[in-house]
């Protein structure tokens, strides 16, 4: 589904990311996860052209993200209909504070994707139920928890049909008693197929729920391998540092 190849980030003089490779078949759920500043936010956006790499080729079910099949760059209708093939859910939801949630999940379909409103409407509802909100689907989001907030996010995400989900750290600015609810939705999520990558500090949740685990240094893949081969037998320092530092 996703093929990440030879990526290079640098923002000024500071490379970011340093040549970064990995493939992620259909149904997998990966976790990447690495220190404070080891470039796992700015991967996330390479992925999705949020920002362009410097080197490198990021490959959606082998369609090239950012350029056209003539190799001239996507202008931005181009690009936003290949974004939204690939889901993200941020720390920070991101919602139009002044729609509704029903209308904060339809935005996307209508009007990037240019589909049918009556039909948008039937999957956000459908959408909003599978994430438990649906009885909130005609309220503002400022009248919702950080954790209702945050299941919004990833029925905007999901109403979408992205072929691939990203999430940075969506349970990060939640109080702890919200954190719980995040992670059964994506759970939910993982266990009926969905194609996923997670930053997230929920160690425990990542050893879960991850088909694999890719840890990240300096803007270097250092591990890439089964959760309980890294969590039970990390291979490099940093990454026993690391599992040290957060459990
Ligand atoms: P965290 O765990 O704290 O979220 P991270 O692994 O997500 O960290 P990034 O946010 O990707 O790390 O940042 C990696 C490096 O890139 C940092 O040194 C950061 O300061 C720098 N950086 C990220 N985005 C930009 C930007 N838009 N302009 C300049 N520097 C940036
Ligand atoms: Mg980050």
């Amino acid at each position: 589904v996703l093929r990440v190849q030879g990526i290079s980030k640098s923002f000024g003089d500071n490379h970011v990311l340093k040549d970064i490779s990995f493939d992620m078949q259909k149904g997998e759920v990966v976790s990447l996860l690495g220190p404070s500043g080891c470039g796992k936010s700015t991967l996330l956006r390479c992925i999705n052209w949020l920002e362009e790499p410097d080197a490198g080729h990021i490959r959606l079910n082998s369609e090239r993200m950012g350029y056209a099949g003539s190799g001239a760059k996507m202008n931005d209708t181009q690009l936003s209909q290949m974004r939204s093939r690939i889901g993200m859910v941020f720390q920070h939801f991101a919602l139009w504070p002044h729609m509704t949630v029903l209308e904060n999940v339809m935005a996307s379909p209508v009007h990037v994707q240019k589909r049918d409103r009556k039909e948008v409407e039937n999957e956000a509802r459908a959408v909003l139920k599978r994430v438990g909100l649906e009885d909130k689907m005609d309220m503002l989001p400022s009248r919702l928890s950080g954790g209702q907030k945050q299941r919004v996010g990833i029925a905007r995400a999901l109403a979408m049909k992205p072929e691939i989900l990203l999430f940075d750290e969506p349970t990060s600015a939640l109080d702890p008693m919200l954190v719980g609810e995040v992670l059964e939705v994506m759970r939910d999520l993982a266990a009926d197929g969905a194609t996923m990558v997670i930053v997230t500090h929920e160690m425990k949740f990542a050893r879960q729920v991850s088909s694999r685990i890719i840890f990240m240094d300096s803007g270097h893949i250092i591990e890439n391998r089964s959760p309980e081969d890294f969590f039970d037998h990390p291979q490099t320092d940093k990454a026993k540092t690391f599992l040290h530092s957060v459990q």
